[in-house]
């Protein structure tokens, strides 16, 4: 913005070409473009995308649930499985699936914050409405499960300085995937195990969403696929060696 107001002044002095005056804005907006899409580059939150490991295990994870619809299934298939696997909830739809948010955590998984709003103007908020958004989430966890999630993940995976300075402040840890299984935008399931299959490595965070329409399948298939090619499915925090919640 400063460097905008510096150009702009300078304008009126100096003689140069018009779209010098564009360029800073266009740069700056360049810059944030990038580093906000690219969760695994670390441009201004660093986020944990994978675990330094040669063994072979992944973790599973699954946002924008509770969903009191497709939630269950996934549950039922991990239980069936015996697999541990991470929840980044929307805290807006807590609200009449408060007995399936404690299910989850009854039955070993991890829940985990994934903001309360989910705006599509989250990127916009000031520093202040993050941390206020942030913390409404964790304690309408913490009201129905008794724990304060240290887990974050940024809705849509998108960062900024005022994400990074309330995930700073909170203490966060913010947690992305090196695995994109686009489960909401792929509706060809052989499609969308085939694009995950390929990228899985040792160490491997796969983002699955409660809301996809065939993300069930492609689970099942997933599991499948681990099982045949050595792969242990662990937790996040047996994969990365950290606490999902605050001490007490
Ligand atoms: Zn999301």
């Amino acid at each position: 913005m400063l460097a905008f107001v510096l150009t702009t002044a300078s304008y009126f002095f100096l003689e140069f070409p018009w779209y010098y005056l564009i360029l800073p804005p266009f740069l700056y907006s360049l810059v944030l473009a990038v580093g906000s899409a690219f969760i695994g580059l670390g441009f201004f939150v660093k986020s944990v995308c994978k675990a330094e490991t040669n063994q072979k295990t992944l973790s599973l994870s699954f946002d924008d649930g509770p969903d009191a619809t497709k939630t269950p299934l996934i549950l039922e298939t991990l239980k069936v499985n015996q697999i541990k696997a991470s929840f980044f909830v929307i805290g807006k739809k807590i609200k009449g699936n408060e007995a399936l948010l404690k299910q989850i955590r009854e039955e070993g998984h991890i829940i985990a914050n994934h903001s309360f709003s989910h705006s599509y103007f989250y990127d916009f908020y000031p520093t202040k409405k993050v941390i206020e958004d942030l913390r409404l989430n964790n304690n309408t966890i913490k009201e129905i499960i008794g724990l304060t999630p240290t887990l974050f993940r940024p809705p849509y995976g998108v960062t900024n300085p005022n994400i990074a300075r309330a995930v700073k402040q909170l203490e966060l840890i913010s947690i992305g995937w090196n695995v994109r299984s686009l489960d909401t935008v792929i509706t060809d399931t052989n499609k969308l195990l085939k694009r995950v299959t390929d990228r899985i490595k040792p160490g491997s965070i796969l983002l699955f969403h409660d809301t996809g329409s065939n993300t069930l399948e492609t689970l099942k298939e997933i599991i499948l696929f681990a099982q045949k090619n050595g792969y242990r499915i662990v937790s996040l925090t047996e994969l990365l060696k950290i606490n999902a919640y605050e001490e007490s």
